[in-house]
């Protein structure tokens, strides 16, 4: 059976700045059989190219045709919505730049849109900019809607808490295209029952894939714990504690999606997980990277 999985990044291949073990093997594992796969991010700073270094320099190796960003996402749905449109940007170098990739112009005066995403150098001078050219008619666009993000030592406020602030003082309510979107599977050229989303918040990766009809696992090395499970009305097929998990199943699954991993599955006696000297680097020749 075909299959192919979006694959969530922030609390699923690394925390902050650290990579979660595991996660190495399974991206590496992940293109040695081949297997579709696109990196969604709901952090609209970074572009494809500055998420591909990031990776990299944790020791993943992956091209600019697996990363999909919710700036990627919120751009292309603009231009799809106006062409050639004009905007107010809060966010940075990956939200600019996906902006302008389709078509579109930055200004600080009378935009169509304001476009919120992720950065650090929000002020209240953007604040007051934004408001009262929302309440001049502007529209209300988010990258994302998370309210925080995990980080190695707690949270930081996400752009739903910026976003927040706007929608208060103007009591217009913010889109967000959101994460996922049908968009990123037909990046990978799959079906609905073939799509498989992989992520540690219940909120956007599993509500967002139960409700695109994909196949759901949510893993615990994030932002959700057992006991959350209980508080939700939907649940995902599948969780595992980390991608180590899946890893492990690649390697001795016998070729079944990872949706399938049984829920007491354990590496089978006799078999050990791979140290990592001694596999060697594959060249990956074969079109796992078909995203594009
Ligand atoms: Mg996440």
């Amino acid at each position: 059976m075909k299959h192919g999985y979006l694959i969530d990044m922030d609390g699923v291949l690394y925390r902050g700045p650290e990579l979660i073990p595991g996660a190495d093997r399974f991206v590496r594992l992940l293109r040695e059989q081949g297997l579709p796969f696109l990196f969604l991010t709901n952090n609209s700073q970074r572009t494809r190219r500055d998420v591909v270094a990031k990776l990299a320099r944790m020791g993943v190796e992956v091209e600019e045709a697996h990363i999909f960003t919710c700036a990627m996402a919120t751009a292309r749905f603009l231009a799809q919505q106006k062409k050639g449109g004009t905007a107010y940007v809060i966010g940075e170098g990956g939200l600019l730049t996906a902006m302008h990739q389709n078509g579109y112009a930055i200004v600080d005066q009378d935009p169509d849109y304001v476009v919120v995403g992720e950065g650090r150098t929000f002020n209240l001078e953007m604040v007051e900019a934004a408001v009262r050219m929302i309440l001049r008619g502007a529209k209300l666009i988010a990258t994302n809607l998370e309210p925080n993000c995990p980080t190695p030592t707690g949270l930081r406020p996400g752009c739903g808490a910026m976003v927040a602030m706007l929608e208060a003082a103007t009591g217009v309510r913010a889109f967000s295209v959101g994460k996922p979107s049908p968009v990123t599977r037909k990046e990978l050229n799959l079906t609905t029952d073939e799509t498989t989303i992989i992520g540690d918040t219940m909120e956007t990766d599993v509500l967002g894939g139960v409700q695109l009809g994909f196949h759901t696992i949510l893993v615990l090395s994030g932002g959700t714990c057992r006991e959350d499970l209980s508080h939700c009305a939907y649940g995902p097929e599948r969780v595992v504690e980390s991608v180590a998990d899946l890893a492990d199943f690649l390697e001795h699954g016998e070729d079944r999606p990872l949706w399938q991993i049984p829920e007491t599955w354990q590496v089978p006696r006799g078999s050990r997980r791979s140290p990592r000297s001694a596999v060697k680097p594959t060249e990956v020749t074969d079109g796992s990277a078909r995203a594009v």
